[in-house]
């Protein structure tokens, strides 16, 4: 078991809580439209533009959209395992907020593994760490995986 503490890899992008981890964004008080990363100066629909726009957390589900596989190292700020592991990037819409999340999904569930329209939720996983901390990221996983 390791002693390491963790920290969210991006502060303020999610609460990075292993039992509940949750995304932070922001929601539009005048027209309801969600954002992530949060939007807090200007709502950017063209027909509201209103600076009303408050902290939420996001829905930790979402339905698959696409997703592809990522063969190559990503440049930095991206920190790659050495070798370089491919994985796959998943795009989960999540439906109360009508917003497609990015995220890189587990370890160990490769693009043959998914469909688009099958249930993802969010978790979270490592994505570099140092002698003293684990950095944490989100993740998306297959429901039930
Ligand atoms: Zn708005």
């Amino acid at each position: 078991m390791s002693e390491k503490t963790t920290v969210a890899a991006v502060e303020g992008l999610l609460v990075a809580d292993p039992s509940a981890p949750r995304l932070l964004g922001s929601r539009c008080k005048a027209c309801g439209t969600y954002y992530f990363p949060a939007e807090h100066t200007l709502c950017r629909t063209p027909t509201c533009s209103s600076t009303e726009l408050e902290s939420v957390e996001l829905s930790t589900e979402g339905v698959l959209w696409s997703y592809t596989s990522a063969n190559y190292k990503p440049p930095a700020p991206f920190v790659a395992k050495e070798p370089f592991e491919p994985f796959a990037i998943a795009a989960v819409t999540l439906e109360r907020e009508q917003l497609t999340v990015l995220g890189q999904v587990v370890p160990g569930v490769g693009v043959d593994a998914l469909k688009t329209g099958m249930a993802m939720e969010l978790t979270l996983g490592t994505l570099h760490e140092d002698d003293e901390q684990r950095y944490l990221t989100w993740q998306w996983k297959p429901v039930g995986h």
